[in-house]
């Protein structure tokens, strides 16, 4: 039986099938959005409802994950831009 692998929305901590989630990769010090979940690197993981919850900059979320400061433009990406 396939399993459909269950990554936890690093803010809601709720889990979720790996699909429904945005990846945010920190790779070589920098960060991306990888909407392809194809990226190397460390990664941290926000369901769609998380991506563009103000508690997200409040709590420097990404920042507890990553254990280092992650840009503001990150968190700017992750509520601002989506890809269709
Ligand atoms: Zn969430």
């Amino acid at each position: 039986m396939a399993h459909t692998p269950e990554r936890t929305c690093i803010l809601c901590r709720s889990k979720f099938s790996k699909t429904e989630l945005i990846r945010v990769v920190r790779l070589n010090g920098e960060f991306f959005l990888d909407e392809t979940h194809k990226k190397d690197g460390r990664g941290a993981y926000l369901c769609s409802k998380c991506r563009e919850s103000d508690d997200l900059l409040k709590k420097r979320a990404l920042d507890r994950a990553f254990r280092v400061r992650v840009p503001d433009e990150i968190y700017g990406l992750l509520k601002g831009e989506h890809n269709g």
